[in-house]
């Protein structure tokens, strides 16, 4: 879900305050933008009544959390401008260590401010605390296959995948190095390419979508006929504007709510509105 600080961090308090004031601020942003921002003008009560609809969407998921109410109350009005316009304030959960351009996830989308960046100090990167910094995905072949098989269907493919033995790997990456395209072929050598948009959701796993598109393929695990396919990645979510974990490192190491905003959103400003 967009808005919220990933549920499993658990409470999050002092050290961490910096990371909720960012994120107070760009989810109050973000809404702004998609609440306010096509009839803007249109309603004369002006920002008084909206403020309150702007930083209710980021109180209404945060119950019970007085940092995360501080940190709306301290960070009060402010959202993040480029070029004295409202952005689109994407973000998500982990990024792995590089941040993902938006157009290559959001194809309409072309900011200077959403460019991939490193998420990283020396060696080391901001969201190494992450339950999804790193993992590894095992997905049962076999409904790999019937799922590409309908996507195939579904895609007007003249070649739907066979059941039977098959390869899988990621022919051309993003700079960050998140997948571009992915090849299947089958036992009969019927091939499927796969777009970047459609890598996470085909990849799901228990009704999952992958967690990211920066993955490598592993050594599949054959288990008496059933074969599992195995990704070996990093990061949680598509990769563009803040990595959520990102920025409770930064606050952790005593980084500050606009310091961690103008990392994310290159070249942006911040404004108090209200
Ligand atoms: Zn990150």
């Amino acid at each position: 879900m967009h808005g919220v600080v990933p549920a499993e961090i658990g409470s999050l308090g002092k050290s961490e305050f910096e990371a909720l004031k960012a994120q107070a601020v760009a989810s109050r942003t973000y809404a702004l933008k998609k609440l306010g921002g096509n009839n803007r003008g249109k309603d004369s009560r002006g920002f008084d009544i909206r403020s309150d609809i702007y930083d209710q969407t980021y109180h209404g998921r945060r119950e019970n959390s007085e940092w995360a109410i501080r940190a709306v109350n301290a960070t009060k009005g402010e959202v993040i401008t480029f070029n004295n316009n409202v952005i689109e304030c994407y973000f998500h959960s982990t990024c792995g260590g590089r941040t993902e351009s938006g157009h290559n996830v959001f194809t309409n989308v072309q900011f200077p401010y959403l460019q991939g960046i490193a998420d990283d100090f020396g060696k080391r990167d901001f969201c190494e605390d992450s339950p999804h910094y790193r993992w590894v995905e095992k997905i049962n072949a076999s409904e790999l296959i019937s799922s590409l098989r309908e996507f195939g269907r579904q895609n007007n493919n003249n070649h739907p995948l066979a059941p039977g033995l098959f390869e899988l790997r990621v022919s051309e990456r993003f700079p960050s190095g998140r997948a571009k395209s992915v090849i299947i072929v089958d036992g009969k050598n019927n091939t499927i390419a796969l777009e970047p948009n459609s890598i996470r959701p085909l990849f799901q796993n228990e009704n999952r979508s992958l967690r990211s598109s920066l993955f490598r393929v592993g050594q599949p695990i054959d288990r008496g006929g059933n074969r599992e396919i195995v990704l070996i990645g990093a990061g949680f979510g598509h990769g563009v504007g803040m990595c959520q974990w990102g920025a409770i490192g930064m606050s952790r190491k005593g980084y500050s709510y606009d310091q961690m905003l103008r990392h994310y959103y290159r070249e942006t400003e911040l404004k108090k509105i209200y």
